[in-house]
């Protein structure tokens, strides 16, 4: 197990439930409009926001955004120990480093020590784009391996200087690179791990990528807190992030619809009843996931395989020629026509919600 490590009140690491983090993309100067997306990042999910950090001007509104949010703030800061310094002046929980990109041994000191006098963690971000040249050289280019050993580097430089109030990422944005690297960074350290996939890109494709990467590691037991990374609108990210730890069985809300894939015993038009109840799902599933509840909702083809998984779900219909029996909680309910099936199922799950 990792250790553990607190950021504002949230618990990263040694058992603690795996958290959702973003990151602001509006400019950090801009005070009011930083804050008016943490609030919808916070009101999507987000339990940890994360700031760019690449000035004075923007730490000293860091510092104002610190007196009016409600979430755990981290500074993103590259390059300068004055920034560092300053964020956590500010009130930062957290503050994300590299420091091997930080400066002279007195600077990573210096940085170090205010975290500690704080009480506050360090994340060591390590990336396909940090990984130093003498790794690239050793392990001829970015590899899993030199990721996790600029990792290590970094955790045992903290460490030198008498700090370990660490979480480290080791990000790429290949999957099956990010893939081998958490997993061996996992089974040779116990610092918590910030899992993701590093410019994961946009649409279909990013959500796809991001849902098999870090799905993946977490279904491996690896992960102490997930930022899902796509170019856009960050409460997307948080949405998805939702999404993959109620699939991976984490954290399930809301409503899991299943519905089998048709074959040739299937006599309803299934595609077109799937379809018109899941399009219906969704004020149901916003209301099971603000109570923190979940339930699988299952719409099978046929009496063979359709009785049983419709029983394995709270909700379910199995489909006969033409009609489906409603069945509820390993119960079956009623037999009716296919083109009632959406009506009765929606009607079932009223009650239910
Ligand atoms: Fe075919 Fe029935 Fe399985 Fe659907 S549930 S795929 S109809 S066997």
């Amino acid at each position: 197990m990792t250790k553990q490590v607190k950021v504002g009140n949230v618990l990263i690491g040694g058992g603690a439930p795996v958290s959702i983090q973003s990151m602001t993309n509006t400019d950090t100067r801009d005070v009011f409009a930083t804050l008016r997306q943490i609030d919808a990042l916070q009101e999507a999910g987000c339990q940890i926001v994360r700031l760019a950090v690449p000035d004075r001007e923007a730490a000293k509104a860091f510092g104002e955004i610190r007196k009016s949010c409600m979430l755990p703030m981290v500074a993103d800061i590259h390059f300068s120990s004055d920034l560092a310094i300053m964020a956590m002046e500010a009130g930062a929980d957290k503050v994300r480093i590299n420091p091997g990109n930080i400066g002279s041994p007195d600077r990573v000191e210096a940085v170090l020590s205010k975290a500690k006098s704080c009480g506050i963690p360090i994340r060591i971000g390590v990336n396909s784009g940090s990984v130093e040249d003498r790794l690239l050289e050793k392990y001829g280019g970015v590899t899993a391996d030199a990721l996790v050993e600029s990792a290590l580097d970094a955790i045992d430089y903290a460490r030198s200087f008498g700090f370990d109030n660490l979480v480290v990422s080791i990000k790429s944005s290949d999957i099956r690179m990010n893939y081998e690297a958490y997993t061996k960074m996992s089974a040779v350290s116990d610092v918590p791990l910030h899992v993701g996939l590093t410019e994961a890109g946009i649409g279909e494709d990013a959500r796809r990528k991001s849902a098999l990467g870090i799905g993946a590691l977490l279904l491996a037991g690896i992960g102490d807190t997930i930022r899902v990374s796509l170019t856009g609108d960050p409460v997307q990210e948080v949405i998805l992030a939702k999404k993959i730890l109620s699939d991976v069985g984490i954290r399930r809300s809301g409503i899991n619809f299943v519905s089998c894939p048709t074959c040739g015993r299937t006599q309803v038009d299934l595609p077109s009843i799937a379809e018109e109840v899941k399009s219906k799902l969704e004020p149901y599933s916003e209301k099971l996931e603000r109570a923190g509840k979940s339930l699988t909702l299952a719409v099978m083809g046929c009496p063979v395989n359709g009785p049983g998984e419709a029983k394995s779900a709270d909700l379910g219909v199995a489909c006969g020629k033409g009609v489906g029996l409603i069945i509820k909680n390993g119960e079956i309910l009623y037999k009716v026509k296919e083109e009632e099936i959406c009506k009765a199922l929606i009607r079932e799950l009223q009650k239910m919600v």
